[in-house]
């Protein structure tokens, strides 16, 4: 047994029946991961359901895919797991799941946009979307390659979620924000539309990051959004699917046609609105 290997059991046992509790996932889909050293895996086999997950079911692979010591076979979809620890070595779980809300983005090919709430342009950052590709082939880790070495979170198109860090609870906080923001964005435009940051509104967020050291490999806003008002007015009627919509805002003139949305209105948590007043001015007075 690996040093590690029994609380890594535990913890993948933990988070299987949180992600199932969570909707994150359905049947027998998903798999989770735990790095246990350069060279081997620990991982949720295939058949079984994530709520009737047991310590003894995730089996051992090796960086080929080849179970260790065991006779059972991990799921096709471990290509996914082992691509994201090939590219990163600082990743160190691995969660695979089919969030319902984020996939519908990608079947709609609307724009999965997370610059709009303040926690997750802080904690999460950009979240791509690989080309599809189908399941268990080896075009699905090879649609990711690129992607995930920039980033903790990824949408397979028509298919499913990765998300990556240095632990499973991370991992797992970064599905969860994922999914939630797709849930937001599908409630915002169906009200009339996502309307994006400001640029000085980002500027305190990208300060945030930058403040708490958050190592997220994804860049936050990376292309700063704002919506104009021709495209809000376009978008409005046109449905979830329907809606592109944002423009970027690189520059100050392109901010001042944008129609901001007061941080009043897109901070969810008070207490992380008024953390980004404190950090904010604390940031800028040094
Ligand atoms: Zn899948």
């Amino acid at each position: 047994m690996f040093p590690r290997e029994l609380e890594a059991r535990k913890e993948i046992v933990y988070f299987s029946h949180k992600v199932h509790a969570a909707g994150l996932v359905c049947a027998t889909d998903g798999n989770l991961s735990i790095r246990l050293d350069q060279n081997h895996v620990l991982i949720t086999p295939s058949s079984i359901r994530k709520e009737d997950m047991y310590v003894e079911a995730p089996i051992v692979i090796n960086m080929n895919g080849e179970p260790v010591n065991d006779d059972r076979r991990p799921s096709t979809e471990h290509k996914v797991h082992l691509e994201a620890y090939q590219q990163r070595p600082d990743v160190m779980a691995v969660i695979h799941a089919h969030p319902p809300k984020a996939i519908a983005f990608t079947i709609a090919e609307a724009e999965l946009d997370t610059c709009v709430l303040p926690e997750v342009v802080v904690t999460l950052g950009s979240v791509p979307v690989a080309p599809y590709a189908a399941p268990s082939t080896d075009e699905l880790p090879a649609s990711m390659r690129e992607l995930i070495r920039h980033s903790d979170a990824l949408m397979l198109a028509r298919h499913g979620s990765v998300t990556v860090g240095p632990t499973l609870s991370d991992a797992f906080k970064k599905l969860e924000k994922l999914e939630h923001n797709a849930e937001i964005l599908i409630y915002a435009r169906i009200l009339g539309g996502a309307r994006g940051f400001t640029h000085d509104q980002l500027e305190e967020l990208q300060a945030l990051r930058d403040f708490y050291g958050i190592k997220t490999h994804s860049v936050a806003c990376s292309t700063r959004r704002t919506q104009s008002p021709a495209s809000s007015a376009a978008t409005a009627g046109a449905g979830i699917g329907g809606i592109g919509g944002f423009v970027p805002a690189r520059d100050d003139a392109a901010c001042a046609c944008a129609q901001p949305v007061g941080a009043d209105r897109v901070t969810a948590s008070p207490e992380l609105q008024a953390l980004v007043s404190e950090i904010t001015t604390r940031v800028r007075s040094r």
